[in-house]
């Protein structure tokens, strides 16, 4: 209480004027949003990438160091996450650029580990300007069990993925991991990577970063369905009107190019790992006991 004109200042309102204002000074560092879009200056793509890294660790989509962020810069090459630091603290001098080959341009670090797979999708998908990889717990949990998240249970992801399928294992930062991803990754922008954990993309980096939200969202709200004891699912012909929208919502990647998905109420009892469920009324059954027992009867 000692400066001079504080207490002027305390009166006039100044002093909280002046106590938000320097709370709220932009700081890049600490900026919690990023802009839509994939043509930005490289420092906006750097800052943007340590912003994402802060929100997947904030969120337990990753522990410890796991999780990998990278944004094509341009045709030929890509700012990515560096391997072994928490993404929740990474800086933008700590980003590494390379070639789509993976070869390193610039960087203090080496980069991701699971660079390969980022690359195995930039190469095949020209519509994709970033890529995110996460391990969130509940779709990881999916993956590990090897359960596609490929039931119509909602609506919008119908709409936004489609289908979320399981790659078949590989071994991580190995090739094994891309040659197993290799033959799926033209037609998903969302996949879980058996016993292992979930790699997505889009256009821009919010995009790809929206899409692992929606992953876990999604795959939380699947498990409770299950703890629940009880399944709707959206029929084939709400599942049509619903990809017939798509067009309205932006949304381009065929996520639904294998027979049976999404998984709806006319295909279930013949999708790949369902059994043959069928439902009927306690009256029903009761009928059925009856006539069964009647016939037994009549053939003594
Ligand atoms: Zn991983």
């Amino acid at each position: 209480m000692s400066r001079p004109g504080l207490a002027t200042e305390l009166l006039s309102g100044q002093f909280l004027k002046h106590a938000t204002e320097r709370r709220t000074l932009p700081d890049p560092m600490l900026a919690d949003s990023i802009s839509p879009g994939a043509t930005k200056p490289e420092d906006e793509h750097r800052r943007d990438i340590c912003t994402v890294g802060r929100w997947i660790h904030s969120r337990a989509f990753v522990a410890s160091t796991d999780g990998n962020i990278s944004v094509r810069l341009d045709s030929r090459r890509v700012l990515t996450s560096p391997t072994a630091i928490s993404k929740g603290m990474m800086l933008p001098d700590d980003l590494v650029i390379t070639d789509l080959r993976g070869k390193k341009l610039v960087g203090r670090r080496a980069a991701s580990t699971e660079l390969a797979m980022h690359l195995l999708i930039y190469n095949r998908r020209p519509d994709v300007n970033a890529v995110c990889h996460a391990h969130p717990p509940v779709a990881t949990a999916h993956a590990a069990a090897g359960i596609a998240l490929n039931k119509a249970l909602l609506s919008e992801l119908v709409i936004s993925l489609g289908c979320i399928p399981v790659a078949p294992y590989g071994t991580p930062g190995t090739q094994e991991l891309s040659d197993a991803l290799e033959p799926i990754v033209q037609h998903y922008d969302a996949i879980l990577l058996a016993n292992h954990g979930v790699v997505t993309c889009g256009a821009d980096l919010l995009t790809a970063f929206f899409r692992m939200e929606t992953v876990e969202h999604f795959a939380q709200v699947s498990l409770v369905t299950e703890l629940l004891g009880k399944q709707v699912l959206l029929s084939g012909r709400d599942v049509e009107k619903l990809l017939a929208a798509r067009a309205r919502y932006g949304t381009t990647t065929a996520s639904t190019v294998t027979p049976g998905c999404p998984v709806t109420s006319d295909n279930i009892a013949t999708a790949a790992g369902e059994p043959d469920r069928i439902s009927i009324t306690r009256k029903e059954l009761e009928a059925l006991i009856e006539e069964a027992v009647r016939k037994d009867r009549a053939l003594r």
